[in-house]
């Protein structure tokens, strides 16, 4: 991983023009779109600009378009609180983007948002009490200056340009072509081909069925085994609401608490019963794949349920294929690639025309940008987050980093809340700057991992950890990752306990 990239830019020379806005939102994915219909809605009057390095809106939904690519959380809860899903509860990035896009034409946001901006670096002036933000326009090379007074991060958790691939001996060697789900090459046809994916999460489980059909076999190579949760796309309580007439409003607000119910029932169990619900899960699975097939090695991970995310696979999708015989898992580790495929550690060889890295992510924090307040580089793995979205010392700057365990934008539609009920705090006080600071009861507050690696513990956020900011042991310092206390925790946070005014 690497944070430092921003950082090693040259400073720019200051454009000629320069504009100005009560708050500038970086990214225009769900968190972006998200964050600009609470600013007009909460905060009609402050003025504000998206700014997004891709050439649309959607963020992860237009980066990533391998076949199959779909969430694997329901929409219910995917989408907005303010905007009724009214599809399957498993939705395509087609079908994520066309929402997105009604949100944004339904509440006119369009001329709020401006596409191929990359921001490369922002500085905060004690001075000034504002941010100024160097953007490259990524179609022109033309350097452009904003400032604003509030910077709202709304770049995700991951680099969009590249995935996570691990180098393994003799990459260089094989004659066929690797490719990396988040850079899926337009150009690639696979009739005919042996696939080979590396790696057992979500995307490997939407991309094996997806492709299955058309090429002459696709392996799922995987070093250690995923749960997986099967069920039916389809929300038995939503169809019945809507056979009764319900406005589409109120279907929304129901099955959505509904489903959150469900999940916060199934992720206690999970710690308080994993055995019981690791027996359920496997049985989903036993149940597509019949009683001869090896789940104990393929199907089985060595952690409890809900250490990593569970990846659904609605009509069981990957296990079908599986069955059919188009598709097969191997469990077992890279000893190195191969002129024709791969050698593994137990001395299997897999052959391959085509191999997909579903490995992962390179986890950015604060979208590769070079962040300095007055003057000095910020360091944000030497901050304390407060209530996972501030961070200690850094004026004026909000983060959106929604959850693990259930959708993102649950978390996204919160911090919209808080961040223009802070803005309407800040203007109450007539200040023009906020900023997180530990309270003297705090000296020697143990510092944390952002996240507890024994609760959650994914690849990319391990690598990521160092470089993300410390967690405190109490609030507002603390990070949960759990909606059901967060939900109450931030309408009620008080806005005069561990901030700083001026
Ligand atoms: C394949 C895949 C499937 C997923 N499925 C789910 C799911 O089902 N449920 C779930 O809860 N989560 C899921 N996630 C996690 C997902 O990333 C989030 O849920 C959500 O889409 C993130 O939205 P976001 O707007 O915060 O960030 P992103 O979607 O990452 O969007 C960030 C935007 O910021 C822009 N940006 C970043 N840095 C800069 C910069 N310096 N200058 C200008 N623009 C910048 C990017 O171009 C991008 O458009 C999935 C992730 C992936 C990769």
């Amino acid at each position: 991983m690497n944070i430092a990239t921003a950082s090693e830019r040259p400073t720019q020379a200051a454009p000629a023009r320069v504009e100005r806005f009560d708050v500038l939102i970086v990214g225009a994915g769900i968190s972006g779109v998200g964050g600009a219909y609470h600013l007009r809605t909460q905060c009609p009057g402050k003025t504000f600009v998206v700014l997004d390095s891709l050439e649309s809106f959607g963020g992860t939904w237009l980066t990533h378009r391998y076949p199959g690519i779909r969430s694997d959380s329901d929409l219910y809860t995917f989408g907005y609180r303010f905007k009724p899903w009214v599809g399957a509860p498993i939705a395509s990035a087609a079908e994520i983007l066309k929402y997105m896009g009604e949100v944004i034409e339904e509440n006119d946001l369009a001329r709020h948002i401006r596409y191929r901006h990359r921001i490369d670096a922002a500085s905060w002036s004690s001075e000034d009490r504002a941010w100024t933000i160097d953007v490259t326009r990524t179609d022109t090379g033309e350097t452009l200056r904003f400032v604003a007074n509030f910077l709202w991060m709304c770049q995700g958790y991951y680099r969009h340009s590249e995935g996570y691939t691990p180098q393994w001996p003799g990459m260089d060697r094989f004659q066929g072509r690797i490719v990396h789900p988040q850079t899926w090459p337009e150009d690639l046809d696979l009739a005919g081909k042996r696939v080979v994916v590396i790696g057992s999460g979500a995307t490997a489980a939407t991309l094996i069925p997806a492709i299955a059909n058309d090429c002459a076999h696709v392996t799922m190579l995987q070093r250690s085994p995923t749960y997986f949760i099967t069920g039916r796309n389809a929300n038995d309580l939503a169809d019945q609401l809507r056979d009764l007439e319900i406005p589409e409003e109120w279907i929304h607000e129901i099955v959505r608490r509904r489903i959150l119910k469900d999940q916060a029932n199934f992720t206690r169990r999970s710690f308080e019963e994993p055995e019981v619900v690791k027996k359920e899960l496997l049985a989903g699975v036993r149940a597509f794949l019949g009683p001869d097939y090896d789940v104990d090695r393929h199907f089985t991970p060595h952690y409890r349920p809900w250490r990593q995310r569970i990846a659904f696979i609605p009509d069981g999708d990957l296990f079908r294929g599986l069955r059919s015989g188009k598709a097969s898992v191997v469990t077992d580790e890279i000893e190195q690639f191969t002129a024709q495929g791969l050698l593994l550690k137990s001395g299997a060889v897999l052959d391959a025309d085509v191999i997909v890295t579903a490995t992962g992510f390179n986890m950015n924090v604060l979208g590769d940008v070079a962040f300095t307040v007055d003057g000095r580089p910020l360091d944000v793995s030497s901050t304390v987050g407060y209530r996972g979205t501030m961070f200690t010392g850094v004026p004026n700057l909000a983060w959106v980093f929604g959850y693990f365990r259930a959708s993102w934008t649950l978390r996204a539609d919160l911090i919209g809340d808080f961040v223009c009920r802070l803005l309407r705090h800040m203007d109450a006080k007539g200040a023009k700057v906020v900023t997180p600071t530990l309270r003297p009861q705090d000296a020697g507050m143990p510092l944390l991992p952002w996240v507890d690696p024994d609760n959650f513990n994914p690849g990319y956020l391990l690598r990521g950890m160092p470089a993300l900011p410390r967690r405190g042991d109490r609030a507002p310092w603390h990070h949960t990752q759990d909606y059901w206390s967060e939900r109450n925790e931030f309408p009620a946070a008080d806005l005069d306990d561990g901030l700083v005014y001026r």
